[in-house]
């Protein structure tokens, strides 16, 4: 049996955007979907925006994954969404009507050997929704819509004293988060190198710090993102415009180097200098990807004994943990959200994402009531 409730009366048919071809959004009308066993209405509140929507937008799901581009097949992308349950499926006792929620994107099959070890971003079965795997907004229909079905297993419960905006930031933090378990997790006292500080760079020196990492060193090209770094938590900023980031590193480690890097900047030196920056048998999380192959000196990694790890996605309920440091407010996500529009001007708020107007980092839709 379906649950619902008079508070929240739930229309049949809903306001969403559609994607046509590459770039062509078309804010139209689909029925409101119902939630199966296990799985949740969510009515969405808010959705932030991230390059990924752009580059599924212009080009598809990144690395393809999934088979097939999502054009032209009646898509809403949108995954960095959060909202208020309204309707539980059959046999959903985990949340309950008028619980806000924030979403993980992928729910995984639940069956695959990388799902069965908590590796649900990197399901064997992607793509494939008649196998049980759904990643909204990348192979199901996503947030930029006024409903949305989720599994419970990408569900997070949102505190009351949490914006909506804010409660949109979880899933980049559970990103960042991800990247630093699949470095070994425990970091404290332990040097961390980020590169890059986009959103996903600047809320992993939030994380990093929160997990007592020492010394976070933040890397980039503009002070106005490494100044938001420092207060995000970075105890040191260097801007590779002015000084050699690897030579910069030696310098703020006594020569030592760092036990970790954290790569979210996708440049084509990045990975000659992480190995460069982390110390012998230190570890390298490539977080970001150059749109080219880049030349790598293997030398460097083997001689070294230096690991170098990929992810992809918020994968090992690493989202439930940035929520906890989110909401014992070890670090504030909020000061990377720069910028909110309605639904309604989902172009313009795509625009300014896409083109960085106004220094947007994290660019919000918000559903207006
Ligand atoms: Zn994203
Ligand atoms: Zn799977």
């Amino acid at each position: 049996m379906t649950a619902s409730s008079n508070e929240f009366p739930i229309p049949d048919r809903m306001r969403a955007w559609v994607l046509g071809g590459p770039e062509e959004l078309v804010f139209t009308e689909k029925p409101v979907p119902q939630p199966g066993p296990a799985e949740v209405l969510v009515r969405i509140d808010a959705v932030a925006i991230c390059a990924t929507d752009l580059e599924i937008i212009s080009h598809g799901v990144p690395a393809k994954i999934g088979g097939g581009l999502p054009f032209n097949k009646n898509f809403t992308p949108g995954h960095e969404y959060m909202g208020t349950v309204v309707k539980l499926g059959p046999t959903v006792d985990e949340y309950g009507i008028g619980e806000r929620v924030t979403v993980e994107v992928h729910a995984g099959c639940g069956r695959c050997e990388r799902c069965r070890q908590g590796m649900y971003t990197s399901c064997l079965n992607y793509g494939e929704p008649q196998k049980g795997h759904r990643a909204n907004g990348f192979t199901t229909d996503g947030g930029f819509a006024q409903y949305a079905v989720n599994h419970v297993n990408t569900l997070v419960h949102v505190p009351d004293d949490m914006t909506d905006e804010e409660a949109t930031l979880v899933v980049t933090a559970g990103t960042s988060m991800y990247g630093l378990d699949v470095l070994g997790g425990l970091i404290a006292g332990e040097g961390v190198v980020v590169s890059g500080p986009g959103p996903i760079g600047l809320l992993g020196v939030a994380v990093a710090k929160a997990l007592g990492a020492d010394p976070v060193i933040l890397t980039g090209t503009r002070d106005a993102r490494l100044e938001l770094g420092k207060r995000l938590g970075a105890d040191h900023v260097v801007n590779i415009r002015r000084e050699d980031p690897v030579a910069a590193v030696r310098r703020l480690t006594a020569g030592r180097g760092v036990h970790f890097v954290v790569e979210c900047s996708g440049a084509p030196e990045a990975m000659n200098q992480s190995a460069q920056m982390v110390n012998r048998g230190g570890r390298i999380c490539l977080a970001a990807f150059p749109h080219a192959p880049a030349e790598v000196d293997i030398a460097q990694i083997v001689r070294n004994n230096i690991y170098v790890y990929g992810i992809r996605g918020e994968g090992q309920s690493a989202t439930h943990r940035a929520m906890a440091l989110m909401k014992q407010k070890r670090f504030d996500a909020k000061l990377i959200h720069t910028h909110t529009f309605p639904l309604d001007q989902l172009p313009t708020a795509l625009k300014y994402a896409r083109e960085r107007i106004e220094d947007a980092i994290k660019v919000v839709v918000k559903m207006p009531r």
